[in-house]
């Protein structure tokens, strides 16, 4: 179920695709806006209403210039991540003043204004970058903008996801969200009769951080294939154990008893879709049992 369908009062479509409105404004032009105008919305402080900007001093490019061919570059990225970008100027041919490129802004329902200036300094091996923002002491901004948002984190938040690329290749993903660093252990398995899979074994888990430094740390390394916390068969199936802020999965229906860490190499081994890998899973109860500091843990 989908709560919002608009925001900022434009609605997501169908495929549940939002897309985010940029407005990006070339400092200056070519053509300087004459006069004054307020400072701000409602200000008796008068400004005025455009400069000519700063130039190179090596290269001798105007900074209205620059500005435009930076602003035509980021636009161009901006869009092939999805965002729509307006411009307040495509050319350097008319005066604009600063009241002219915010109304642009505003009407163009903006969720990103960003403003684009180069500055100048005689001293020619000075460089550097220079961002501002508008904050809470922005006298022309109103306090509403400034919603204090709560958010509920969970204590624990492992993820995977999978993917397919359109060629049929199979990607995988995971983080783990431990209390503790852990080494990974990367397992290439290939059992007879099974599925060649690579997967991850979190080496914290056996007390195996550093698996050079003793010998008994080095045999516990033996047991990788069994402790996988995560990986992916020859066939594209993926399985990975999450730690959540939830109870530790425990069923006990009678079935032969399979602790989680196993039943991915089971799947790994065995299954080569995931209907067969649920099939492969019904035959069991399964309990929790990676991650000495994990609290709980969940089959994801
Ligand atoms: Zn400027």
């Amino acid at each position: 179920m989908r709560v919002n369908t608009t925001i900022q009062g434009r609605k997501i479509n169908s495929k549940g695709i939002w897309t985010p409105v940029v407005v990006l404004d070339p400092g200056h032009t070519g053509v300087v806006a004459g006069g004054y105008e307020p400072l701000g919305p409602g200000s008796s402080e008068m400004k005025a209403k455009d400069t000519s900007g700063t130039e190179g001093i090596a290269t001798g490019v105007a900074e209205y210039q620059l500005t435009l061919k930076v602003a035509k570059q980021l636009s161009t990225a901006l869009k092939k991540q999805g965002c729509k970008v307006v411009m307040t100027r495509t050319n350097s041919k008319n005066p604009l003043s600063c009241i002219q490129r915010a109304k642009a802004a505003n009407k163009a329902k903006a969720d990103a204004y960003l403003r684009i200036h180069a500055n100048g300094n005689s001293n020619s091996s000075i460089n550097g970058a220079m961002t501002i923002c508008v904050t809470k002491n922005n006298r022309f901004v109103s306090s509403k903008l400034y919603k204090t948002v709560h958010i509920k984190a969970p204590d624990f938040g492992c993820s995977a996801f999978t993917l397919q690329e359109a060629d049929g290749n199979v990607l995988m993903g995971r983080n783990y969200d431990f209390k503790r660093d852990t080494s990974a252990m990367l397992v290439y398995c290939e059992p007879k009769g099974g599925y060649k899979s690579v997967a991850f074994a979190a080496l914290d888990n056996i007390s195996a951080n550093t698996p050079d430094a003793s010998m008994k740390k080095k045999l516990a390394t033996l047991t990788a294939p069994f402790i996988c916390l995560d990986g992916m068969n020859e066939k594209g199936v993926s399985i990975a154990v999450l730690t959540l802020d939830s109870e530790p999965v425990h069923q006990n229906t009678g079935k032969p008893v399979i602790g989680t860490t196993l039943v991915i190499r089971l799947i790994l081994d065995r299954a080569a879709t995931t209907e067969e890998a649920v099939e492969l899973l019904n035959q069991y109860d399964m309990f929790a049992t990676s991650g000495r500091d994990c609290p709980s843990e969940k089959l994801g």
